[in-house]
């Protein structure tokens, strides 16, 4: 009977487990930290809810305005009701502390075994073929370092994020990964209406060389961040600067509550299967370009590796080879969404070059068919076809936008105005107002100390 360890509780490794499990088939998942509250913006497409059957208890916030904000400042409103969508459509925003562990739960009630536990090294047997003996601490009891236990099994997938142990074990090769920085930032509870069911996305070599930047909301706090490719990692803490100085107005009264970092894969390993060792989600590289995204394809990798081996295992009663795995699992993905990830490489690399080409890219998301078009294909992830028409609309206008972003492109960077309509006199007294409290506070704190070490 096979034995399958899933290394990592994230969306990728518990949706494989759901399926294992599901089948009948004996399944360890291995998290190493239950309460793990992945770096992430949290944001999901709508046919996610339904295709993982996710309860709306998840889901902090339901948007259904996407705010595009170009170099100039100029703001594009991307809304769902214009475009036809129901009432129902939106796009989720979750916090990732709170999502994990329900689909991990999930998997263990469907049968799965959840271990609470860091996998250190992995036996790979002759030619990496194995059986496989996983040695991990478990930290289901008490004390910080665990208790050294070892687990035989036939099969692993790894979905153990960009960082993937299993990766190393089965030499799966290295890739580019862009570095992502974000602060949770809690705001006062008037200011917070105003991203009741907006997300903003900003661009500008201010803010990011080579991607956006992004203010989420999650239930009430915002997630704030950036990210960039590794080559421009020593410049992330000035782009993180960027977008609070951008989006100061929106987000001066706020505080932080998190500050997070984390890699993202930028393409698939070389090597995604060897042996019985089969990668998924952010182990094997699954993020999109242009957008990041990469829970929905961690998800749907994870399930979609996992049914592969249910099927050529027939339920757990042979053992699989890698020849099988590679021509179920790995062909399959890479039919399905082989195009999708060859796009929207595409895609960054034409509208992120330059801030002229942000301005561009901006002016684009104005246009009803560009908006039907990115949600359609980012909410639902179907593929739309133009007609011919639509087409050279389409091309001649990215073509004037790109023309005209040349000369939008700024020199100097201006704040977004404020969330709440405060005018400027009144957003300079109350900063000047903070400021003096804050010099007050120092103060009383210096002397506080200066008292305790006297005394
Ligand atoms: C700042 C930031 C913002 C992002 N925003 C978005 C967004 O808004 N929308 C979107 O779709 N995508 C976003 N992404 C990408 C998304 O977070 C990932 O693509 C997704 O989390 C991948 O899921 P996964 O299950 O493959 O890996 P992960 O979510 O990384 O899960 C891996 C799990 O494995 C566990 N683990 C690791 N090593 C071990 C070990 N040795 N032993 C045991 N357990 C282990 C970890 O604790 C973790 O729980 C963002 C990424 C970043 C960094």
């Amino acid at each position: 009977m096979l034995r399958v360890a899933v290394i990592g509780g994230g969306p990728s490794g518990s949706c494989a487990a759901e399926v294992l499990a599901k089948a009948g088939i004996q399944t360890w998942l291995f998290e190493r930290k239950l309460d793990n509250a992945k770096p992430c913006g949290g944001a999901i497409p709508l046919c996610m809810v339904e295709e993982f059957d996710l309860p709306d208890s998840i889901i902090d916030r339901k948007v259904r305005n996407m705010r595009m904000i170009s170099p100039s400042n100029r703001e594009v409103d991307i809304r769902l009701d214009p475009l036809g969508y129901d009432d129902n459509a939106y796009i989720g925003m979750c916090r990732r502390e709170v999502f994990d562990s329900f689909l991990r739960n999930r998997a263990a009630d469907l049968g799965t075994t959840l271990i609470n536990g860091l996998v250190l090294r992995i036996d790979t047997g002759e030619k990496r073929q194995g059986p496989y003996t996983i040695h991990y601490a478990d930290h289901s009891g008490a004390g910080s370092t665990g208790e050294q236990k070892s687990l035989d099994v036939d099969l692993i997938i790894g979905a153990d994020g960009a960082n993937s142990r299993v990766a190393k074990a089965m030499d799966a090769g290295d890739y580019n990964v862009a570095i992502a920085f974000q602060e949770r930032i809690k705001l006062p509870a008037e200011e917070m209406t105003y991203y009741e069911n907006l997300a903003e996305m900003y661009v500008g070599s201010d803010v990011s060389p080579d991607f956006y930047a992004w203010v989420f909301p999650k239930y009430d706090h915002v997630a704030v961040g950036t990210g960039t490719m590794q080559k421009n990692q020593s410049l992330i803490k000035g782009l993180q600067k960027g977008i609070r100085e951008r989006a100061t107005k929106r987000l001066y009264k706020g505080e932080v509550i998190k500050v997070e970092a984390h890699p993202i894969p930028e393409h698939p390993r070389p090597r995604r299967v060897v042996g019985r060792m089969a990668l998924v989600g952010d182990a094997a590289g699954y993020v999109t370009k242009s957008s990041g995204e990469g829970i929905y394809f961690a998800a749907k990798s994870g399930r979609m590796c996992a049914e592969a081996i249910v099927e050529i295992s027939r339920n757990g009663a042979v053992i699989p080879t890698e020849k099988q795995i590679k021509s179920t699992y790995l062909k399959r993905w890479d039919r399905k969404y082989g195009a999708t990830y060859a796009v929207l490489d595409i895609l960054q690399k034409i509208f992120y070059r330059n801030d002229s080409a942000r301005e561009a890219f901006v002016e684009m998301c104005g246009d009803k068919d560009v908006q039907k078009l990115t949600f359609d294909s980012y909410l639902y992830k179907r593929v739309v076809m133009m007609n011919p028409l639509q087409q050279i609309r389409l091309t001649l206008r990215t073509l004037g936008s790109l023309v005209r972003g040349q000369g939008l492109a700024p020199k100097d960077y201006t704040p977004v105005p404020s969330a709440v309509g405060r005018s400027e006199g009144d957003f300079l007294a109350e900063e000047a107002a903070q400021a003096v409290k804050a010099q007050s506070k120092d103060k009383a704190t210096s002397k506080d100390k200066s008292t305790s070490r006297v005394s």
